[in-house]
């Protein structure tokens, strides 16, 4: 079949590159001049940096984005390394420590900082181990069948009744019900707030998996060796493009095009059935199945049309609460930075007023890094991303796409300086050291993402939420990528797109 795919993405990506093994004859359309979406790695002056995600689940040895690159014959092209990184608040920060101390060594540094709490921790790590067994079950039964299933379904029934209570509570309640100290509360909510989410709109039964323990401490057993939830994070070595350029090889070794800087500015639709799409230049290119990532309101509302769409899918649509955007700053600096941070990546919390400052930013306001940010050195597992003797560093926060008070391009510079600043105080000499900078705001995520607002992570996992299905309402039109069912992160897009890709493949 002819299968045109929108978004070079790593959605559009695998999903071509599963495709075009099969047989099929794919073209991918991507608007932007290179190729990999919010994937890319960007250079500038001997620095390497990636744009978008850094510390990925899944791709470890055994694990479900590893297979699929050992599925599509590039799993040499996009070696990983697993990593943790570190956690640092106002009160103190916690680093993994020399000797391993076992899987429970937070919990028990916790205590000591936090005497009162002792027997909180204990009661919420029981929560959380419950949790783990919970979500182990589950996985492994994914791939079961027959009475395997069936005993796995059971066993997960069994292991839901210790946590059934709290499955309408939402992430707030869950550490009121914890916690006294709102310190601990922000320790363990604040990665919600990067996914530009408060404590109250999270599913609380979802706290435990956002905040995995493995993250922290690679020494931590996980899967695929446990059979657990627990699982490994890695970086890509050499950066994310890496990733971009295994699976784009697929589909041109295969006879498949990447075509950069064509945008599709509209999906054909004849007689309920999607039957190709049509570029910028007025040029229609037939296809038998339409693939389409990207913005959901994007792809239903422009390309294909409002009026097409079924009402139920347009309410559902609109009534999806999104995401906001980024502000990256990208560094290159003469000094070894490890003195400072020993991990290569650390998130640094410092509010604890995460439904505040969302709420805030929502609205515009944007906290200045006041609020919290990370700082990553890729160049630290990664040499070849800044020449020798130097590093390269990325300091980004969540932003509001639009701010209440002037525009992005008019102060992207001062609000680069400020979160800069902030981030000196953990790691000083930063500005003095600068050797390049780039900076990456929400309208450059716009234009590299062709999303009118821009949303940085996908669907973000608010209570209510529900992205539009793969299988859209027109015959073959799939919907695929970060806002769909798959919802974000490079995982679960590939992951995502696999899926629909067999589907396609067995006939659908
Ligand atoms: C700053 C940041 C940090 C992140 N951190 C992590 C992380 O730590 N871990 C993690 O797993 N995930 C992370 N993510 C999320 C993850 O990267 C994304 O969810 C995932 O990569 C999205 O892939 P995608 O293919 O759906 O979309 P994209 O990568 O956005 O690709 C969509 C592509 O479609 C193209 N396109 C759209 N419309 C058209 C059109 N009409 N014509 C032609 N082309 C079009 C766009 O130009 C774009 O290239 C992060 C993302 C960002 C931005």
């Amino acid at each position: 079949m002819k299968i045109a795919i929108i978004g070079s993405g790593m959605a559009g990506l695998t999903a071509g590159a599963y495709l075009a093994k099969a047989g099929h004859a794919v073209t991918v359309f991507e608007q932007f001049p290179a190729p990999g979406g919010v994937t890319a790695t960007v250079t500038q002056d001997g620095f390497g940096w990636d744009i978008g995600p850094l510390l990925v689940e899944g791709f470890a040895p055994g694990d479900k984005g590893r297979i699929i690159l050992e599925e599509l014959g590039v799993s040499d092209r996009a070696p990983s390394v697993h990593e943790d990184r570190g956690l640092s608040m106002p009160e103190f920060a916690l680093w993994h420590p020399k000797e391993y101390e076992g899987p429970y060594w937070r919990r028990e540094r916790l205590k000591k900082l936090f005497p009162q709490e002792s027997e909180h921790l204990d009661r919420y790590y029981r929560f959380y181990d419950r949790m783990m067994n919970l979500t182990s079950l589950a996985r492994q039964a994914e791939s079961a069948r027959g009475l395997a299933a069936l005993w796995l379904k059971l066993r997960m029934w069994v292991a839901f009744q210790g946590v059934k209570n709290k499955v309408n509570w939402n992430g707030a309640q869950l550490m009121d019900h914890y916690f006294e100290s709102p310190v601990l509360k922000t320790f363990f909510m604040g990665i919600v707030a990067d996914f530009v989410t408060t404590p109250s709109e999270f599913p609380a039964l979802g706290v435990p998996s956002l905040h995995l323990e493995t993250a922290f401490d690679k020494r931590i057993p996980t899967f695929p060796g446990t059979r657990s939830a627990q699982t490994a994070y890695s970086y890509i070595l050499g950066g994310c493009q890496k990733l971009v350029e295994a699976v784009m090889s697929v589909i041109i070794a295969n006879g498949g095009k990447v075509l950069t800087s064509t945008t599709v500015k509209r999906i054909i639709i004849e007689n309920g059935r999607a039957t190709g799409v049509e570029i910028a230049n007025g040029h229609v290119e037939p296809a038998e199945r339409v693939l389409v990532s990207g913005g959901m309101k994007e792809a239903f509302f422009d390309l294909v049309g409002r009026e097409i769409i079924p009402a139920e899918l347009i309410t559902q649509i609109e009534s999806n609460h999104m995401m906001e955007s980024v502000l990256m700053v990208q560094l290159g600096i003469d000094f070894d930075p490890t003195p400072y941070q020993p991990a290569a990546l650390c998130y640094y919390y410092k509010t604890q007023d995460l439904e505040g400052t969302v709420r805030r930013l929502r609205s515009g306001y944007f906290h200045e890094g006041k609020g919290g940010f990370l700082i990553y050195f890729p160049s630290l597992h990664s040499p070849a991303l800044a020449p020798a003797g130097k590093h390269a560093v990325t300091i980004y926060t969540i932003a509001p796409d639009i701010l209440a008070e002037g525009t992005w391009s008019e102060r992207k510079e001062e609000l680069a300086d400020k979160l800069v600043a902030e981030a000196e105080v953990h790691v000083p000499g930063l500005r003095q050291h600068t050797l390049t900078r780039m900076i990456l705001t929400p309208e450059d995520y716009r234009r590299r993402t062709a999303q009118k607002q821009h949303s940085f992570g996908g669907v973000p996992p608010v209570i209510g939420n529900k992205p539009p299905a793969h299988k859209t309402p027109i015959e073959n039109l799939w919907f695929i990528g970060a806002q769909s069912e798959s919802a974000g992160g490079v995982l679960n897009v590939m992951v995502g797109a696999q899926k629909v890709a067999k589907r396609i493949i067995q006939g659908e």
